[in-house]
């Protein structure tokens, strides 16, 4: 089991000052095998070329299915989202859902690109039909997010597919998966084997959430071998040696990522049981944050909560007076649980 894991990370957590709540991240950090791996090879800090990558490359391509030459491995899906606006969204328009992870939306309006946002439907998933309409012969790069952050819901399987399908026979589309590995849903799944089908589709995971791995910047993009070799150049910096020695060893660690999704589950659980209770909105979280209805601008929330020792998220238009607060520990989360009736009290009148 990981108890002694699990009680020095909440330890940590606890002395490291407020409790994060605020980014999704992973509560329990890297597997303890993880921390052997990188331990075990320190020394290969000082290389350049170190084996890790190529190690980390071929066993996520066995996990996952696919031949390595359909594997890139970037610091941080981050990376991804930026270079793939380099290599499909400099001559057309970015078609995205809005609100969602602004990565790519924002480095795309940076560059200059147009950027269509189409507003979520009234269920806050995507509005499909909507995105349809506006993929006109302009858009070059389509981005879907799913889950999706902030709204931590599945948008419908079979409407997503069919959307994407079409999608990717009038641009490059890419999937942020950033948060598969939390869904519980069984209607859900990936849409990895589009790619294996051959399609124009690119998929974005993550070391991130699941493997503990933020801080490491390590992430993982399936895609056809041609489109890998359009992306690889336009990369400038592979995840470092540990990330590299880290994700590997808990791809491999099935037990910890177990532990993991089940803690989250539960933690979900105390939060969607305290939302309805407080008789307020939520979206169907099948990540590792809920959203939910405030009642109050969410800056008044975070106010609060910091007062109570918790960092949570930030405000995202037009859904301004919803929160998103990350899964923490079960403990954290019953805290959380506790101190929201003090602050956002019952069913809004
Ligand atoms: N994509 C989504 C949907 C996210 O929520 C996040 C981080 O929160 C990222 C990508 C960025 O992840 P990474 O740490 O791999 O850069």
């Amino acid at each position: 089991g990981f108890a002694a894991h699990e009680q020095m990370v909440a330890a940590a957590r606890r002395a490291d000052g407020p409790i994060r709540l605020a980014s999704n991240e992973n509560p329990y950090g890297m597997a303890p095998s993880a921390r052997k791996a990188i331990e075990d090879g320190w020394k290969q800090h000082a290389w350049y070329g170190a084996p890790s990558l190529p190690n980390l490359k071929k066993v996520y391509a066995d996990s996952v299915g696919v031949p390595v030459d359909h594997i890139m491995i970037v610091a941080g899906s981050s990376e991804l989202l930026s270079i793939v606006c380099l290599a499909y969204g400099m001559k057309g328009d970015v078609l995205t859902a809005w609100p969602t992870y602004e990565g790519l939306p924002r480095y795309a309006e940076s560059l200059g690109i147009r950027v269509h946002k189409v507003p979520l439907a009234a269920d806050l998933t995507h509005d499909l039909d909507t995105m349809d309409r506006r993929l006109t012969q302009a858009v070059d790069l389509t981005f879907v997010c799913n889950p999706n952050n902030p709204t931590a819901n599945v948008t419908d399987n079979a409407k997503l597919r069919s959307f994407v399908s079409n999608a990717s026979r009038r641009s490059m589309v890419l999937v942020d998966e950033a948060y598969h590995d939390f869904v519980t849903d069984p209607s859900y799944s990936s849409l990895v084997d589009m790619v294996k089908k051959g399609e124009n589709v690119i998929i974005s995971r993550t070391g991130s959430k699941i493997h503990g791995l933020a801080g490491l910047r390590t992430a993982f993009v399936i895609a056809r071998p041609d489109i890998i070799a359009r992306l690889q150049p336009l990369s400038t910096s592979a995840p470092g040696v540990f990330g590299a020695l880290g994700a590997a060893a808990s791809l491999q660690d099935t037990a910890f990522q177990a532990m993991c999704k089940q803690r989250n589950v539960e933690g979900r659980e105390i939060m969607k049981t305290a939302i309805a209770k407080m008789g307020r909105k939520m979206t169907d979280s099948q990540t590792n944050f809920v959203f939910f209805h405030a009642g109050m601008p969410v800056e008044q929330v975070q106010k609060a909560m910091l007062a109570k020792g918790f960092m949570i998220g930030r405000a995202f238009p037009p859904y301004t007076d919803w929160a998103r607060i990350s899964i923490g520990t079960p403990d954290e989360m019953r805290a959380v649980a506790a101190a929201l009736p003090e602050i956002i009290g019952g069913a809004p009148k």
